[in-house]
């Protein structure tokens, strides 16, 4: 067989992430073209998305719009190296995103996603208190059951198992914050009533290390890859408080909240409590092409860049590609799409019914718990032998009869692009719930 054609074939070579290899070169679960809510594969099944890709593909598939300002900004200027010489579109995307923000969160240090963009935050917070005269404060406050990407920052900070225990002993002196899932909690859609004392381990911690040894606290407002964690009512704003109190610096990681998916610009807006820092990246350019970004306060770029000597670079950070040009024109064109569109008023106005669907699924004998926010919802079902064993078989049920789901464990997410439509989330339900009443 001619080499082209055998290589072509193969499914060997490519090391896939986040994935059972074995299992998957097996049961190949392959995509070949995407319009609106449905991927399609080559033998010509559409497949319903229910994860939006992976919490991205906020404008549905296939915009022609983004593909347009793609190739024009390809053309027109196809690379700058963004260290010592820049170019507009960086800037007016900056400006853009600084629009959006909550306070003033009016400084954006571009990355190319969600894990470039954690490390960046929490490099800014050290730098940042540095520059103030408080480099003592090294301490990075996490919380368990958190995702904040795969780099060792992210999973130093992060509380999920399975992403830490191959990886060695991760930074020192983080502190990890209990999660916010308790057992009274199960079934609540929307956020819990109670719970909101948890974020009083931040204060341990400062009685414990000492507010001085402390330089930041980052979190998800809703943890998402886990599963779904909601904040219960007052959790975020007395974090704030804390925070307040001793000079900590709040991150909101809003990789997944950012750009809608809570009904608002961002997930800081849903529960009016404004961060010192966010972090973005997914629907940032609807996800057609790798970007993150950093928005942090005044204070934040002003101590910095103040406290280098004239002339100097004031951050030792940032990445070939930050803010390159392409990635900046595709986000110009998603956002634009966000605007014109009302996409986050449609996720508000759609995230009622997903709700009162997915609530639906409440009585199949195999849910244990379900949980949600604007569009973004987490069902969990009973493990089998091994934790995560029946999530993959669900993965794999679930594609075959046409429905595209992110599943974590066993936890099954639905995020669907904000685009979606009331008939795409009663598909979505009657597609569930013919797996799921088999298990
Ligand atoms: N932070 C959060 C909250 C995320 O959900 C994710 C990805 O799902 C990341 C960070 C990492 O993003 P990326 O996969 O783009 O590195």
């Amino acid at each position: 067989m001619n080499k082209v054609v055998q290589l072509a074939n193969s499914l060997e070579e490519h090391w896939m992430p986040f994935t059972a290899n074995r299992h998957f070169k097996a049961n190949p679960r392959m995509i070949s073209g995407a319009k609106g809510m449905y991927y399609s594969t080559d033998r010509g099944e559409q497949i319903l998305d229910a994860s939006a890709g992976l919490f991205c593909v906020a404008a549905g598939h296939g915009r022609p719009e983004i593909a347009e300002a793609v190739n024009k900004a390809l053309l027109e200027v196809d690379f700058v190296p963004p260290f010592q010489f820049g170019h507009p579109a960086s800037f007016e995307l900056a400006r853009r995103i600084a629009t959006m923000t909550p306070g003033d969160l009016n400084h954006v240090f571009f990355a190319n996603s969600g894990s470039e963009s954690v490390d960046t935050a929490l490099k800014i917070a050290l730098a940042y208190h540095r520059a103030r005269g408080e480099g003592q404060r090294m301490r990075l406050v996490g919380r368990e059951r958190a995702y904040h990407g795969v780099n060792f920052g992210g999973i130093s900070v992060a509380g999920m198992v399975n992403n830490k225990k191959a990886f060695g002993l991760g930074l020192p002196g983080v502190c990890h914050l209990r999660h916010t899932m308790l057992p009274e909690h199960k079934f609540t859609l929307g956020q819990p009533e109670t719970g909101a004392e948890l974020a009083n381990d931040l204060q341990r911690f400062v009685d414990l290390h000492g507010a001085e040894s402390i330089a930041a606290c980052i979190v998800e407002p809703i943890a998402g890859s886990t599963g779904v964690l909601v904040p219960p009512k007052g959790y975020l704003s007395r974090l704030r408080e804390i925070c307040d109190q001793h000079h900590i610096l709040l991150i909101f990681d809003e990789v997944i909240c950012g750009f809608g998916r809570t009904g608002k610009p961002f997930g800081s807006d849903s529960f009016e409590v404004v961060p010192d820092m966010i972090t973005m990246a997914k629907a940032l350019t609807n996800g057609v092409v790798p970007m993150g970004a950093v928005a942090c306060r005044e204070k934040i770029y002003d101590t910095i860049t103040q406290a280098a000597p004239e002339n100097a670079v004031e951050l030792f950070h940032g990445y070939t590609y930050s803010g390159c040009p392409v990635a900046c024109a595709a986000s110009q064109a998603a956002l634009t799409i966000y605007q014109e569109e009302g996409l986050f008023d449609n996720a508000a106005k759609m995230a009622p019914h997903l709700l009162e669907a997915v609530s639906t699924l409440k009585d199949l004998p195999v849910v244990t718990d379900i949980r949600g926010y604007g569009l973004l919802a987490g069902i969990d079902v009973a493990p089998l032998n091994a934790p995560g064993e029946r999530g993959l078989a669900l993965t794999q049920e679930l594609f075959t009869i046409g429905l595209m789901t992110k599943v974590t464990g066993d936890s099954i997410l639905i995020s669907p692009p904000l685009v979606c439509e009331e008939k795409h989330i009663d598909e979505m339900m009657e597609k569930l719930t013919t797996v799921l009443k088999h298990h």
